[in-house]
């Protein structure tokens, strides 16, 4: 085939890009290995934040503050594009407002207090409410947390159902998407060649949304990011007065733990908790039992509820939390690595590419400036370093 674009990857990336860029009026072909939100995206916790998977001082040090505001602008505006598409498309994926950043010990109410103080004063943001006590328990009916953040800015929605409105919306713009075929190598050039195993798609520029599912297709890229493994659970449907003694405002939660815990409630009311990790693809042993006594904890009268699904699903993440946009050759665009935070990043993504590729790039430059270090300890040793760092990170947690 012959297309202006080639994107590569089904998942929010590439369906953003597609359907930004055949709204530009570009001709656009995306091939997927799998089919559409077969990777990160239609396993997601489905929590829509601003910021990034990394503190703003990462940025602030990397590029100065007046970046950092603008990249942080650009976040908030990944939240507003994912409910304006939602609105537009008419997206039917659940999307409720409504987010609490929940501490659970002293050090966190302090660093969250902190937090909340420094982004009113220096990225004029004044989303965060600080929430106690009675107050607190009104939102999220348990003991377990001393106090959490609110954030009316942040929300959440049905990951899946969202990835596949935007395909579909990028089928009605006249993006020809193509299912079950995974992208085997790029010829690069002007254009560049892209081969499935049974096709070739010429393009003037290719957009890789593979994130953490691309193996090797890039050599370049692999090293940049680390492939993490992260594990759901859902609940039987809870009946209303359940729902009403764990989250009665629909709001989504995770704690302040480096390894934390995140959770929310579906439209159809099941409990969709999320947590732990693995480098190596496998489920970590014991696993639905440490979520059953989690949540039992923290809601008793969830105590002994079946737990009907359970998958995992893998994040991309960089060294230092931050994701890592850029551009190869000219013509081969790629975004990646949002380290746990790309739903609403990721619409985003596909906005900036096809920005650049139109011919604006100050926006996905802004990003693009962030700079970026291969994991250390080549391709023998980056996991087993990975490991212990995070080992290091769950002992702390628990202090
Ligand atoms: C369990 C879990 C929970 C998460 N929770 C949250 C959350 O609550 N909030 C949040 O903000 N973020 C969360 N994330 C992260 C978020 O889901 C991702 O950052 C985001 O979905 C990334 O989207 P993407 O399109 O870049 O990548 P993906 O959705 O992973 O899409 C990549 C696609 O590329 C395809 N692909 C790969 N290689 C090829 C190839 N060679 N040829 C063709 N296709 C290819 C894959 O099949 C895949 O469909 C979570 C992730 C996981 C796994």
């Amino acid at each position: 085939m012959r297309a202006d674009v080639c994107v590569v990857g089904g998942g929010v990336t590439g369906c953003s890009a597609a359907l930004e860029l055949a709204e530009r009026g570009y001709s656009v072909v995306l091939l997927e290995a799998g089919e559409i939100g077969h990777g990160a995206s239609g396993r997601s916790g489905g929590q829509i934040l601003p910021g990034l998977g990394t503190d703003m001082s990462t940025v602030e040090k990397a590029l100065g503050r007046e970046t950092a505001r603008d990249i942080w602008r650009l976040s908030r505006e990944a939240v507003a594009l994912t409910a304006e598409r939602v609105d537009r498309h008419a997206i039917p994926c659940d999307l409720q407002w409504g987010y609490l950043h929940a501490a659970v010990k002293g050090r966190h109410v302090r660093e969250l207090a902190e937090y909340r103080n420094r982004m009113a004063r220096d990225y004029d943001y004044h989303e965060l409410e600080m929430l106690e006590g009675e107050v607190l328990r009104e939102r999220v009916v348990t003991d377990a947390y001393p106090a959490a953040l609110h954030e009316s800015a942040a929300g959440h929605l049905h990951p899946l159902n969202y990835t596949l409105g935007l395909a579909s919306a990028a089928r009605d713009a006249g993006v020809s998407i193509h299912q079950h075929s995974s992208a085997v190598a790029i010829e690069r050039g002007q254009p560049a060649c892209v081969q499935t195993t049974t096709g070739r798609v010429t393009a003037d520029f290719v957009v890789l949304g593979t994130n953490a599912y691309q193996a090797g297709l890039v050599p370049e890229l692999s090293g940049r990011v680390m492939r993490a493994a992260n594990y759901m659970i859902a609940t039987a449907p809870l009946n209303e007065s359940q729902a009403a003694r764990v989250l009665p405002h629909n709001d989504a939660l995770s704690d302040a733990n480096f390894v934390l815990d995140y959770y929310r409630l579906s439209g159809d009311r099941r409990l969709i908790y999320g947590g732990e990790v693995s480098y190596d693809g496998r489920e970590p042993r014991g696993i639905q039992a440490r979520m059953d006594a989690k949540i039992a904890r923290l809601f008793p009268v969830l105590e002994g509820i079946p737990i009907e699904y359970r998958w995992g699903g893998d994040v991309a993440i960089t060294l230092n939390r931050a994701p890592d946009f850029g551009r190869l050759g000219g013509n081969l665009y790629y975004a990646q690595g949002y380290s746990g935070h790309g739903m609403a990043l990721a619409g985003l993504a596909g906005r900036l590419m096809a920005e650049a590729i139109a011919g604006q790039a100050e926006r996905f430059d802004a990003f693009a400036g962030m700079p970026h270090r291969h994991f250390p300890g080549g391709s023998l040793l980056r996991t087993p370093l990975l490991v212990l760092a995070t080992t290091f990170y769950k002992l702390r947690d628990r202090l």
